[in-house]
């Protein structure tokens, strides 16, 4: 017997109806808000990845499934966001459309460290906004994601906000936090003394106890935002408060992507333990042009699908359709229930049959494990008649009808 590999979950059937609804309300949501689905490939090659996310982020140094093919590496993606802003250039996007407003849904990889609500293999719910700095984009962008979570049913989130600051805003920020942190190396753990000379805005995010003890002294506000940045950033604060979404500023989040600049959020829910993040996200107002393309704004956020089923509890499935279930007792009775099996299916009627020959009482035992609404019993004597049997499962109750107007009956019923 071969087990699946650490990280990895199978989507069993009964749970698969809570993600096909939350694909469908995601969908939907995303219609409503004028976001056109997109579908890159699951591998990319994989300088795209070290180039975007940043040569000394975690993912790029530890977490990337990578595959060595003769001349070249590829690797599964570990996120959305530069898949598609390549997807969006390579396919001349920027020149045919110009601002873009997309969405995806789909699966991630990143060879972390199982645990719960962290995972090898992990889906996303994502969008991008590409093509513009206006802050107004932050707004809606944030707006979204609430809309999102109130069509899944959640509530009792918190969405936490920080600005970033263009480039030479970050630069000073980790300028401000190397100052501050350089005679407290000592009390960081082994991984943040790594992070010091590399990557120091992600100590920030560090759980270990000790970091965090350190990091919450730190005063850091708003001192790294030159003048554009804080007014873009306070724009934005006064369109959520017009659209009455509260959120927290946190000077505190940084977001460990090289990418991000100015506006970055998270939504943190209580349900998920150590790694509380339902989702997060930002700008990205220099990738674009990273890539190739022209000065372009844009901003995006994701949330991970197994940790909203988490927040959840998996209560948001789909409404089943109900099942009528057929059951003969001989071959004549045989060739009537298939075709009116035929029948009732060909008019979007969901129809099964006991296709084992069972006896009658274990059919029916069967019709009741799999939830049948209805069974129609098709015996040899009543078919003489013309008639058939229906019972309703949920009352009960038997009675015989004519063979004619079973589909009609059925459907009445349902
Ligand atoms: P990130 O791309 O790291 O900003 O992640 C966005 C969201 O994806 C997070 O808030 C999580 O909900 C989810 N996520 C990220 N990494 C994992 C993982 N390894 N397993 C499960 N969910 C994840």
């Amino acid at each position: 017997m071969y087990n699946k590999i650490p990280g990895t979950k199978d989507i069993l059937p009964d749970e698969v109806s809570w993600w096909q609804n939350i694909e469908q309300l995601s969908r939907s949501v995303f219609s409503i808000f004028n976001f056109k689905e997109i579908r890159p490939p699951i591998i990319e090659d994989i300088s795209l990845f070290n180039r975007t996310l940043g040569e000394f982020t975690e993912i790029v140094q530890k977490q990337m499934f990578v595959i060595h093919n003769q001349e070249d590496t590829y690797a599964l993606r570990p996120e959305g966001t530069a898949s598609v802003v390549r997807a969006y250039l390579e396919n001349n996007l920027d020149k045919k459309n110009g601002f873009m407003k997309l969405f995806y849904i789909g699966p991630m990889f990143r060879l972390e460290r199982p645990q719960k609500g962290r995972l090898r293999q992990f889906h996303h719910v994502g969008c991008e906004a590409i093509g513009s700095f206006s802050s107004e984009i932050d707004v809606e962008m944030i707006a979204l994601a609430e809309a999102l979570l109130k069509s899944y049913g959640i509530s009792g989130y918190k969405i936490i906000l920080n600005s970033l600051g263009c480039l030479k805003d970050k630069a000073r920020l980790v300028d401000i936090l190397s100052k501050e942190l350089k005679d407290k190396i000592t009390e960081l753990c082994e991984e943040c003394n790594n992070r010091y000379g590399k990557n120091v805005l992600r100590i920030l995010d560090c759980k270990n106890e000790s970091c965090r003890k350190v990091v919450k002294k730190l005063e850091l506000g708003e001192k790294h935002l030159c003048e554009h940045c804080l007014r873009h950033f306070k724009e934005v604060r006064s369109g959520l408060d017009t659209l009455k979404i509260p959120y927290e500023v946190s000077a505190h989040l940084v977001r460990g992507l090289d990418y991000y600049t100015r506006t970055v959020f998270e939504i943190t829910h209580p349900s998920l333990g150590a790694q509380d993040a339902l989702g997060a996200g930002g700008r990205y107002d220099n990738l674009v042009s990273e890539l190739g393309g022209p000065d372009m704004g844009a901003m995006g956020f994701a949330f991970g699908m197994e940790r909203l089923f988490i927040a959840d509890e998996g209560k948001a499935k789909a409404q089943d359709e109900k099942l009528v279930y057929f059951v003969y007792l001989g071959p004549e009775a045989k060739k009537t229930a298939f075709k009116l099996m035929s029948e009732s299916r060909a008019q979007g009627i969901k129809a099964d049959a006991n296709f084992e020959n069972r006896s009658l009482k274990s059919a029916m035992r069967r019709a009741n494990d799999i939830n049948a609404a209805l069974v129609i019993i098709i015996g040899e004597d009543e078919l003489k008649k013309g008639t058939v049997t229906l019972k309703n499962m949920g009352d009960g109750k038997q009675e015989e009808i004519a063979l004619d107007s079973c589909i009609q009956e059925i459907k009445s019923r349902l």
